[in-house]
Order: structure tokens, then C-alpha cells, then sequence
């Protein structure tokens, strides 16, 4: 992502947080089929901690000095511990009171002190981003400018990878709209420099249990309004009082997308086509994008002639996998007896 210096509002910083971004544009023809059109993969579980997060977190952190904090159970929190420590920062994770001892294992792995918060997390973010930086802690949350502007490097390194043809469109999941953010931005820029004339179309994905922005682009307001989200497998795209949700319906509005929903079942579905036919494996918050993708090719507005980069946001190596139901596994005692054809 380094090589978008000049785009980036702070330096290249050193260490692991020098290695965030520059993820490989995947063609993935063996998803064409299902999804109907030609799909590409920016595939971002290549990141340090597994997931585009790494862009914001290395900003966030090259743009602040002393301890950084974050609001964040999932990925976020990750990276932010990880690029923190490797930077010798201090890293103050917010957590949710009722966190999964594995989801806080995966944190506390590196090092930051965490805080278990009892009461409304929602609240605490709001809280948290109006003190921005209390004595020598600065928050680096979902919406904040610098991590906007690392993740804005997806989409321009998206854009660079296939220049001087254009996508027709990019399709991402979206949880606090902060990532779509950022691609929204990128496009802006590009296209403000002259670098593109026609922007890719943003379609944005949401989990049907949970899906605000959904909702909104449904009533075709222009503001999001927050929802009791139901439980969902893409806990990573569940928030249910999007910060830059407004933001992400805009940028839609502008590039003539659109948001959908899509249920469990057909994240699950997508989560393992995009392993078994393409070897790739991404957590069923990201895996929303590929079944969002099939349903608007399924039924509009997106055409089989198309083009399209998928965002393979994060790994799915931290979720636990189930067996496919005929698995291909054959039991045998004798190996030169075996002929092993088929
Ligand atoms: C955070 C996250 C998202 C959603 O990104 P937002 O910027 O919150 O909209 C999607 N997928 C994965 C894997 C994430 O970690």
C-alpha cells in the first residue's frame, strides 16, 4: 500500500506495519459460474493479521503518537494489538463484556490491555470517539480519518492492478461503512486526477439478521437508522449503528450501486464455493460478498458481461470448518494396492 505514498496523509512507517496492503487481485474464473459475470478476488487474508483492517491500523498508527486505543472485538482489534506491539505502542482494546474466550485469546495474543466492558457497547463507541484522545491515548475506531485513508489503499491498488481497463463494478461487505468509506474516497480521488473516467460501481453486502444500511437503501432514505441486529455467522459485518453508514449509502448514490442482504445460508453456501472452487478460504463476513454478488447478477443490476472485483476482506483460518457432506476421504491400508486414479 506504500506505493500510494503520496496519496497517504503520513510517511511509511517501519517494522511489520511496512508490510500492510499490496494483497494480490486474484482472477478467480472458476466463480464466474455461479456468480455469472468475470469475477476478480483482491484477496486481503494476505495481510499481516488476515484482513484489510492492517491498511487502517498502519495509518491510524503512523498518524498518532503514544498508547492507541479501539473499539473493537474482531478484527480490528487484532491488527491494532499486533501493528501496535510490533511499533513498541501501547494498545488499549475495548471489548465487549460478553466476548467468546477464543475471540479474546486471539486478541490477547498480542498484548495490548484489554478492557471488558460491561453495558452498552454501542454507547462506548460514540463516547470513546467524542474524547479522541484523552491524555496520551488516541482512538483509532471504524470511521476515524486516518483509518479511512488506509483503507482507501484497497481501491486504488484494485484500480491500479487492472489500469487501463476498468472494473465495472466493486463488491464489498459492510458492517460500520468505514472501508466503503475509503474505496469511495479512492474512486473520488482517481477520478478528481483524471486517472479514471467512469468509477466502478460500489455494491455493498449485509447479513440479512443485521442490515441497516439495507434497510435504508430499501426505503431509499438517505440516513441509517439503527436496528436490533439478530444473530448472525458474519458476526465481523453485525453492527447494528453504523457510524459511516450515511457515508456508504452516499457513496452507493454516487457510483450507481446498491446494498443487498443476503441470509446465512447463502453466506455459508458462497463461504464454501470460494474455498472448494477457487482455494479460498475467507470468514463468512466476508464470504457475504460472493452471495451478494450471485444475487445481484441473479436478479439485477448487474449484467454477465461484467467485470468485477469480489473484497475477500479476511481469513477464514480463525473459524472452525465443518466437514463438506461427501467428503473425499479414503481409508486404506495397503498403499501399493491402490490405484489412486479418480
Ligand atoms: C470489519 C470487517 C468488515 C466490515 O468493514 P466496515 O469497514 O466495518 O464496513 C468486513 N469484513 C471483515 C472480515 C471485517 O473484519
Amino acid at each position: 500500500m506504500w506505493a500510494f505514498r503520496e496519496w497517504l496523509p503520513v510517511n511509511p512507517p517501519e517494522g511489520l506495519a511496512r508490510h500492510v496492503g499490496g494483497t494480490p487481485l486474484v482472477r478467480a474464473s472458476r466463480l464466474d459460474g455461479d456468480a455469472d459475470c468475470e469475477v476478480f478476488v483482491k484477496f486481503e487474508p494476505t495481510n499481516p493479521t488476515g484482513s484489510f483492517k492492517d491498511r487502517g491500523s498502519a495509518v491510524g498508527l503512523a498518524g498518532t503518537t503514544g498508547a492507541v486505543g479501539t473499539v473493537s472485538h474482531g478484527n480490528m482489534a487484532m491488527s491494532m494489538a499486533a501493528l501496535a506491539t510490533d511499533a513498541d505502542r501501547r494498545c488499549l482494546v475495548f471489548v465487549p463484556e460478553d466476548i467468546s474466550p477464543e475471540r479474546l485469546a486471539h486478541i490477547d495474543q498480542y498484548n495490548p490491555t484489554i478492557y471488558q466492558v460491561a453495558g452498552d457497547y454501542g454507547e462506548l463507541y460514540a463516547e470513546t470517539v467524542s474524547l479522541d484522545s484523552k491524555p496520551g491515548v488516541s482512538f483509532v475506531n471504524s470511521d476515524s480519518p486516518l483509518r479511512v485513508a488506509g483503507q482507501k489503499t484497497t481501491g486504488l491498488e484494485i484500480c491500479a492492478s487492472v489500469a487501463p481497463e476498468r472494473l465495472d463494478a466493486i463488491v464489498l461487505p459492510v458492517s460500520s461503512g468505514g472501508h466503503a468509506s475509503g474505496i469511495w474516497k479512492a474512486l473520488k480521488e482517481l477520478r478528481a486526477g483524471g486517472l479514471l473516467d467512469a468509477v466502478p460501481e460500489l455494491h455493498l453486502v449485509q447479513a440479512a439478521a443485521c442490515d441497516p444500511i439495507a434497510s435504508a437503501y430499501r426505503r431509499q432514505e438517505d440516513t441509517v437508522r439503527p436496528v436490533t441486529g439478530g444473530d448472525t455467522i458474519a458476526y465481523s459485518i453485525a453492527n447494528p449503528e453504523p457510524p459511516s453508514g450515511n457515508r456508504a449509502l452516499a457513496a452507493v448514490r454516487d457510483t450507481a450501486g446498491s446494498v443487498v442482504s443476503v441470509s446465512d445460508t447463502a453466506i455459508n453456501k458462497a463461504r464454501k464455493t470460494l474455498a472448494f472452487e477457487a482455494g479460498l478460504s475467507v470468514e463468512a463476513g466476508s464470504a457475504a460478498a460472493y452471495a451478494g454478488l450471485c444475487q445481484l447478477t441473479e436478479s439485477g443490476p448487474l449484467t454477465n458481461q461484467a467485470s468485477i472485483a469480489l473484497i475477500a476482506t479476511g481469513t477464514g483460518f480463525r473459524e472452525p470448518q465443518e466437514l463438506s457432506g461427501d467428503p473425499r476421504v479414503i481409508h486404506f491400508t495397503d498403499l501399493a494396492g491402490e490405484t489412486m486414479a479418480e
